[in-house]
């Protein structure tokens, strides 16, 4: 489905009312993830007669929309997340922001949004940074996180089309994710609610998706668990809000990381590419990446992977590790899996030390390279 636009999305129209009242920027290390917000935002409306507005970067403000928006009654909405990182040199660096947008313009046509020009919301996100330069943080480790988001703001209680439509980046920096080290994590297995389901909409970031998430976390938090293993069936989708990985070793296979293979149940994750492509660059000898302490004897699959087959890989002493990856804390490695009654163990060698399995740890750092533009990669 594609709707069609009037007037395409423009950066070179793009207006900017500067704040008149400037916040007082908080220290880096107070930072509670998402809850602070730099001074701008970025607003476009689009109208199914005119098409995009003029966009506009203003004073970061609440929105103004009619009780009846639809986005508050049928919940069309869909966002994005991604990070800036400040380089040595002091540039800011944007980690793959195309594979944000072609995420967010599939999400928009599933949600018969309006599409976009992605390097037109590209310039204008790079413009917002430019405004709010004062707000980027410096400090190693750091980031700021940008959120795009598209809501239908129509004033009707008809379910129908969104024929009015408000694209909005609002900004918020960052502390370091694991300021007192990083900790592996518990997961409980769902074994009564699913996140996604075939031909659903869980390859999108659409908000309703995470709505419904929340309560199954709450039930796993009150057992004692910090996030929910996704399962559909019996199959791993995805851990909380990452993307999963599996990690096998035995004498006949040689280390095999496995991750489900892209499809409807599974968010198509920026971070999750990436781990794709290092591993696979680490594995090919005639690429010049390495991965710090990680046998280069290594398989990185795409493929289905089921709870039972992980519980009898602990069980046999094959399971080599468990982690996520995703925007937010890059990868995290998961020590125990509530399944059936009990708990899996999943070893987390070095995990005392470094807080991540071998595998994980060296891709944390690896990214980490990459994104603060240490290292060059072109994945
Ligand atoms: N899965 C889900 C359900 C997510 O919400 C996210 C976060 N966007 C991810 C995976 C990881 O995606 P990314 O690496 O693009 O942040």
């Amino acid at each position: 489905l594609s709707i069609p636009s009037v007037e395409p999305l423009t950066a070179s129209k793009l207006r900017v009312e500067p704040s008149s009242s400037p916040k007082a920027i908080p220290d880096a290390s107070a930072l509670v993830f998402g809850q602070t917000f730099t001074d701008h935002m970025l607003t476009c409306k689009w109208n199914i007669e005119r098409g995009w507005d003029a966009p506009v970067i203003s004073e970061y403000k609440n929105l103004e929309i009619s009780p009846a928006a639809t986005v508050l009654h049928y919940a069309p909405t869909l966002f994005e997340g991604l990070k800036a990182y400040k380089d040595k040199q002091g540039r800011t660096r944007l980690f793959r922001p195309d594979l944000n947008m072609a995420r967010m313009l599939r999400g928009a046509q599933r949600m018969a949004f309006p599409t976009f020009e992605p390097e037109e919301l590209i310039e204008m996100i790079k413009e917002l940074l430019r405004v709010d330069e004062r707000w980027m943080p410096t400090e190693p480790g750091t980031s700021m996180y940008i959120r795009p988001t598209m809501i239908g703001t129509r004033a009707s209680l008809g379910v129908g089309p969104s024929t009015e439509v408000l694209l909005f980046v609002i900004m918020s920096p960052v502390a370091k994710y694991y300021s007192s080290g990083a900790k592996p994590v518990s997961l409980l297995c769902s074994s009564s609610h699913v996140r996604a389901w075939p031909k659903g909409t869980g390859d999108c970031k659409f908000g309703l998706n995470y709505a419904a998430a929340v309560a199954p976390q709450m039930e796993a938090a009150q057992k004692g668990y910090q996030q929910v293993l996704w399962l559909l069936e019996d199959e791993l989708t995805e851990v909380g809000m990452m993307n999963c990985f599996v990690g096998r070793n035995t004498p006949e296979t040689g280390l095999e990381i496995v991750t489900p293979p892209l499809s409807d149940i599974i968010l198509p994750g920026v971070t999750r590419n990436s781990v794709l492509a290092l591993l696979r660059a680490h594995a090919n000898p005639s690429h010049p990446f390495t991965l710090e302490g990680v046998p280069s004897q290594l398989t990185m699959s795409e493929k289905r992977i089921f709870m039972s087959e992980v519980a009898s890989y602990a069980e046999d002493g094959s399971l080599s590790e468990v982690f996520g990856s995703g925007t937010a804390a890059i990868i995290t490695s998961v020590e125990r899996i509530g399944y059936k009654g009990g708990d899996v163990r999943v070893p987390v060698e070095g995990a005392a030390a470094s807080g991540f399995g071998p595998v994980a740890g060296a891709l944390y750092e690896a990214l980490q390279a990459i994104q603060y533009g240490d290292v060059a990669f072109e994945n």
